[in-house]
């Protein structure tokens, strides 16, 4: 049983490492043996959106691409939040074809999410990485259906130990997404707050990873 990386931008993989490398359409690299594919909203450029999309639709075909993302919406940045949810709705369309998850970023705009989720009527899993919030929100966002990854914010921010131990064993997964912590280190410190051991940690997000990815190997 490997420990699973849900999101990272580094491109390793070891034999006890399933690593879910995140690639963009401009910057694609070969020799991914997991990835995923998306445009992400920091860097959405209005010539190449439908290049990006096309290409993104091909890779979706590939049984390495094994998802879509990341992708979504921030409300910190000064992109319009309008042409990002017409981006980030035209990527959610091209699940209709291949059925995939998808990996969110989201940033200060979890309603639009949901409701681009809703409105998709696409029935995919939706993970969002890196949540950083509090146990309420988290609580919505799993009465929608939603997974949530951890990783930076859980090592970071005393508060989301808490908000971690209490959600449900099947709606979570771990990450390493761009910090320096190994992933292990992610692992030691999550079966801590679950007051679990390591090899059950691994079990757990192993299980999920099977069950969204439907993925046996
Ligand atoms: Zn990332």
């Amino acid at each position: 049983m490997k420990f699973v990386n849900l999101h990272t931008h580094s491109h390793t993989n070891s034999d006890s490492i399933l690593a879910i490398v995140n690639q963009y359409p401009n910057e694609f690299l070969n020799d991914i043996p997991h990835y995923s594919i998306g445009i992400h909203p920091w860097y959405i450029v209005d010539e190449r959106v439908t290049e990006d999309l096309n290409s993104i639709k091909n890779k979706l075909q590939l049984k390495e691409c094994i998802a879509l993302g990341e992708c979504g919406l921030d409300k910190r940045i000064e992109k319009k939040i309008e042409l990002q949810i017409a981006v980030f709705e035209s990527q959610l369309a091209l699940l209709h074809e291949v059925k995939k998850p998808v990996i969110l970023h989201c940033v200060a705009a979890f309603d639009e999410i949901i409701s681009c989720k809703k409105n998709s009527g696409i029935p995919s899993p939706f993970i969002i990485h890196g949540f950083s919030k509090n146990i309420a929100l988290a609580k919505q966002l799993l009465n929608q259906d939603f997974y949530l990854s951890f990783g930076k914010y859980l090592l970071r921010n005393p508060e989301m130990e808490s908000v971690f131990r209490h959600l449900p064993n099947d709606k979570i997964f771990l990450e390493t997404d761009t910090i320096s912590e190994s992933l292990e280190e992610v692992y030691t410190f999550a079966a801590k707050c679950k007051n679990i051991s390591v090899e059950k940690m691994k079990e757990i997000v192993w299980n999920n990873y099977q069950s969204v990815f439907n993925n046996k190997q």
